[in-house]
């Protein structure tokens, strides 16, 4: 099955540990990582004194049923040390599944379509870029819903300027 995962991360090298993550997520069995957005830097909704994010979105082969995707990448959330301090709080990872196939999911833990991708433009934009004709369950397409999202600052971050961001984030250490 087809199934699109959003990545986000504003607390520890950001930048790389999205890179590390979309590698994580190429490894987990039952996976096959087809295609990945660029890295987007966008402004924190929610509690405003906390760093920027840079966001993803990852399209993958599923294997998997959803709730075994879901805890896989809990997993992987864990690895990487997540903190999850306040609601809508810093992060170190977040991995959301957004989308799977054409399911509509609605479990306690699980909700599919993600309930908030329309309305954040860290995701749609990346999603869009992977898959320009992406859809909801019942047809929607998602560019429909780019115009509600305009006012939201977001910025694909440049080769060069990812570059320079995975350097800063790793200076080069003598200890
Ligand atoms: P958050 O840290 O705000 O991303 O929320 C994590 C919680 O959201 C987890 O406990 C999940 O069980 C739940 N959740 C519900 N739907 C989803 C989804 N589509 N993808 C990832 N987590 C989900």
């Amino acid at each position: 099955m087809q199934a699109f995962i959003g990545l986000g991360s504003n607390l520890d090298r950001p930048a790389q540990r999205l890179t590390s993550a979309l590698q994580a997520i190429a490894r987990l069995p039952g996976l096959t990582l087809q295609h990945h957005s660029r890295l987007y830097a966008s402004a924190p909704i929610g509690p405003q004194d906390q760093p920027d994010y840079v966001n993803a979105v990852a399209e993958v082969h599923s294997s998997l049923t959803p709730h075994a995707l879901l805890h896989s990448l809990q997993a992987l959330e864990l690895a990487a040390g997540r903190q999850r301090l306040r609601h809508w709080g810093e992060r170190t990872l977040d991995l959301d599944i957004l989308l799977f196939g054409n399911q509509c999911i609605d479990t306690t833990d699980l909700q599919i379509p993600h309930p908030q991708m329309i309305q954040r433009a860290f995701v749609l934009h990346p999603l869009l870029e992977i898959a320009p004709h992406c859809h909801l369950p019942d047809g929607t397409t998602l560019g429909s819903f780019l115009s509600q999202v305009t006012e939201q600052a977001l910025l694909p971050l440049a080769e060069l300027d990812r570059d320079a961001l995975i350097e800063r984030e790793n200076p080069h250490r003598t200890d």
